[in-house]
């Protein structure tokens, strides 16, 4: 049971980095009240066992008498909404340890410091102004206060005995609460902001990645091939005429083309080379390792491959492609540099009519054997 525990906290704290939002607010909540439900009643099944051991009647009483309740939160985790599962978890909870440390156990046991693990707990599950967190708050501090600092008589006390042993096991059961709380904050925080990045660097329509993507992790390739003494190519490949494909079949039909087009290129390229969509319908691809012939066969293919490219959905369309390149030399200093020279090459292919591949001094790709 406590190895399942934790396999499911593991599981929560294994990065979904697939996903493409950040989780919502109530998955969360889910979670935590699963998470809540199955290690409370892990515990509370361990002191049972504890109790039984030792004869302690109170406690076989109470937490055999709690276990279903973590059971059935445990359930409603992902059956009711999930503010009305994390009512029932807490006020369980609250229940089970304030009859524990008021109604059947002295103070000298230190159940109540499990109490204190509310708040935190609370902070958790419950969203900004809802009313249930001042409430559960002031309920277990003020509990934990009765218990801990007053002397009050205990009516359900049959055999008493190992006060320290389950003094030490309180405030094990607190830290571990705690630590729980701390990591399950973190693990959300960490998954939500590894998203969120991932997102800044996604292009929407193509899935591709983008031109921020590109600009923040270009540099660093462009400096370890130059460290490697090894060859760079810049592609930049821009669809020709493309406004007049949204004009005649609509921006509707300018989209799927645009994705059709991300995907073929995706399919094009090796998983170490960079493909974005650099904006619009331009996208750019870093060939790593890849000298000047090999490139301009490279963009050859795919202009073709783009050229021969059929939409059965808008009859007459036909797309091409202008494609500029450039390698890396000995003065360049920076991938922006290099860029700067395939977007003067995707000029010169503009002005020789289009429908063709260009470096940037102006050299076109006359016959490449296939
Ligand atoms: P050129 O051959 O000179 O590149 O001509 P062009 O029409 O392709 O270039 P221009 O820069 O004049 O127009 C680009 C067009 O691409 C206009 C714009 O509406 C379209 N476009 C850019 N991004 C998107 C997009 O995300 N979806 C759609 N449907 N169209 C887009
Ligand atoms: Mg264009
Ligand atoms: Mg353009």
């Amino acid at each position: 049971m406590i190895c399942y525990s934790f396999s499911v906290f593991n599981r929560y704290s294994a990065l979904d980095a697939g996903a493409s939002l950040p989780d919502s607010e109530e998955n969360r909540i889910r979670a935590l009240v699963k998470l809540v439900a199955l290690v409370s009643g892990t515990i509370t099944f361990i002191s049972l066992f504890v109790f039984l051991v030792l004869k302690l009647k109170a406690g076989i009483l109470i937490s055999a008498c709690a276990i279903p309740f973590y059971l059935v939160s445990f359930y409603f985790s992902r059956s009711i909404p999930p503010r009305a599962a994390a009512n029932f978890l807490i006020l369980s909870y609250i229940t089970h340890i304030s009859l524990t440390s008021l109604v059947f156990f002295p103070k000298e046991y230190g159940f109540q410091y499990c109490l204190l693990v509310v708040p935190a707990l609370i902070w958790l599950l419950f969203g900004k102004g809802q009313f249930e967190k001042p409430l559960y708050a002031i309920i277990s501090i003020l509990v934990f206060s009765i218990a801990e600092y007053t002397d009050l008589p205990r009516p359900i006390i049959t055999v008493l005995g190992h006060q320290q042993l389950f003094h030490i096991f309180s405030i094990l059961s607190f830290c571990m609460g705690m630590i729980i709380s701390m990591r399950f904050f973190v693990h959300y925080i960490n998954k939500d902001n590894s998203k969120l990045s991932q997102m800044a660097c996604t292009d929407p329509l193509t899935g591709l990645e983008n031109r921020r993507f590109f600009d923040q992790t270009g540099e660093l390739d462009f400096e370890n091939m130059r460290q490697a003494g090894k060859n760079l190519s810049i592609l930049m490949i821009d669809l020709d005429h493309f406004k007049s494909v949204n004009d005649n079949y609509g921006h509707d039909a300018g989209d799927n083309i645009l994705k059709e087009v991300g995907s073929v290129l995706n399919k094009s390229f090796r998983s170490a080379d960079k493909v974005c969509r650099y904006g619009g319908e331009e996208f750019i691809v870093l060939l790593k390792g890849t000298g000047p012939h090999d490139s301009l066969r490279i963009a050859e293919e795919l202009r073709q491959k783009i050229e021969k490219l059929e939409f059965p959905a808008y009859k007459g369309l036909h797309l091409t492609t202008s494609i500029g390149i450039a390698h890396m030399t000995d003065t360049d200093r920076s991938l922006k540099e290099m860029t700067l020279r395939a977007d003067k090459a995707l000029y010169y292919a503009k002005e020789a009519g289009r429908n063709c591949v260009k470096d940037d001094q102006n050299s076109s790709v006359a016959i490449v054997s296939m």
